[in-house]
């Protein structure tokens, strides 16, 4: 068999170089949270429950017209993508207060925000990820002004969306993070959707009881980790109510 060529390898995902031109392969690994202690745990079968979400989200806002990256899940751990040129700035979309806005703002974690809060962070992870503003953006030629409208108001039709996506399944959008990238269609340059939108990426609390069904969860326990990143897919329902996903990523009826 012949070796793929890696072209990137983050915490949480591998990239490979893809099967056809123009295209890359994304590979989600099972570590990267931290745990209580702040070391990297790993969360068993947590690649393959983000696959799997990711895939849904992207191929449901693809349907509503929001351009993304993604070709199509291959397998368990993997999906193609369009090599997109990727912008470095992170984007927060926020609708109630937590985690850091909470800290550095001194506010309440759980009050509702009186309008969704957009926030950028620039992509270093040398720098700590540090919070900027369109203003950097621009003046650094990060992205260009007509880029960022675009990216905010994709951010913007995305949490609507997946805001009501979620509160179907009794699941309140606390915030989430976005990445952007370039892809030329043919004359065209256009912003498209790109990394991965999963329970690594977003705060989903339980409409009624508050229960944390994202990473946070990590920081208690892994099992209970595990847990919550099953009860997200099967809610969007990804997984049939009575699937586990074993060790090895293979799903099969309990
Ligand atoms: N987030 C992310 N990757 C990062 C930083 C943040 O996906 O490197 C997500 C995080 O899961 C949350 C949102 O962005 O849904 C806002 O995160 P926040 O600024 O509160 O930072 P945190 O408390 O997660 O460090």
């Amino acid at each position: 068999m012949s070796r793929r060529r890696r072209i990137y390898e983050g915490k949480a995902k591998v990239i490979y170089e893809g099967t056809e031109p123009g295209t890359l392969v994304q590979y989600f690994k099972d570590d990267s949270s931290h745990d209580a202690s702040g070391d990297i745990a790993t969360i068993t079968g947590k690649g393959v429950l983000n696959n799997r979400i990711s895939e849904h989200l992207m191929t449901r806002l693809a349907e509503i017209g929001v351009p993304t990256h993604l070709v199509r899940r291959l397998n368990m751990r993997e999906q193609l993508i369009r090599e997109v040129e990727i912008i470095p700035v992170q984007v927060v979309v926020r609708n109630i207060v937590a985690g850091s806005l909470a800290k550095r703002l001194g506010m309440e974690e759980g009050t509702a925000l009186p309008r969704s809060i957009v926030e950028y962070y620039y992509k270093s992870d040398e720098l700590g990820g540090p919070m900027i503003s369109e203003e950097h953006i621009t003046a650094f030629g990060w992205a260009m002004p007509q880029e960022l409208d675009d990216m905010l108001s994709m951010a913007l039709r995305v949490n609507d969306f997946l805001s009501g996506l979620f509160y179907g399944v009794g699941i309140r959008l606390v915030d989430f993070q976005l990445e952007f990238g370039r892809l030329w269609q043919g004359e065209e340059l256009r912003i498209v959707l790109a990394d991965e939108i999963s329970p690594d990426s977003c705060r989903l609390w339980d409409l009624e009881t508050d229960e944390r069904l994202d990473r946070d969860r990590a920081r208690l326990s892994m099992s209970e980790a595990a847990e919550a990143y099953q009860e997200v897919a099967r809610r969007l329902g990804i997984l049939p109510q009575s699937d586990v996903v074993d060790m090895h990523g293979r799903s099969h009826a309990s």
